[in-house]
């Protein structure tokens, strides 16, 4: 008999409606209106590699190669020559990033934190070609990126 008077008087989806009254008028809001609003990400956020440059504008890499040895994924290529100072510099630095597995391991073994993975997660293409990453689109990264990069890496580790 009660279930037949609950179907009589829709006691279910009266009381669908009241839970959606609730949620919509007392509690706040648990979604976010992406792309325009975006959620905050950790410093320790592993996005978009860049290759960073010292503020007096110089490159940071001196092509010790490090990071190319330890990428689990073998997606970093590296050549370099020494320049007219007598310091390294890579002549290429590319990332397929379609190997990379967002491991961050080319970061942790950079002794001067010149390959980084920056904020950005919105790098997404059309093409596999546009995933493989040259030097000259590594450093644009950095340039792009760089006063989040050093905010972040400083919250990260105050004492560097
Ligand atoms: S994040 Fe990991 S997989 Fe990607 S390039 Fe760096 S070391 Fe290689
Ligand atoms: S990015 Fe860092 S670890 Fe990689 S070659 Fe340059 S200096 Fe060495």
């Amino acid at each position: 008999m009660d279930s037949f008077a609950g179907m009589l008087f829709l006691k279910d989806i009266a009381k669908g409606f009241l839970l959606t009254l609730k949620y919509l008028l007392f509690k706040s809001r648990v979604t976010i209106n992406y792309p325009h609003e975006k959620g905050p990400i950790s410093p320790r956020f592993r996005g978009e590699h860049a290759l960073r440059r010292y503020p007096n504008a110089e490159e940071r890499c001196i092509a010790c190669k490090l990071c190319e040895a330890i990428c689990p994924a073998q997606a970093i290529t590296i050549e370099a020559e020494p320049t007219n100072d007598g310091s390294r510099r890579t002549t290429r630095y590319d990332i397929d990033m379609t190997k990379c597995i967002y491991c961050g391991l080319c970061q942790e073994a950079c002794p001067i934190d010149a390959i980084v993975e920056g904020p950005n997660f919105e790098f997404a293409t059309e093409t596999h070609e546009e995933l493989y990453y040259t030097k000259e689109k590594l450093m644009d990264n950095g340039d792009r990126w760089e006063a989040q990069i050093a905010a972040n890496l400083m919250v990260d580790n105050p004492d560097k």
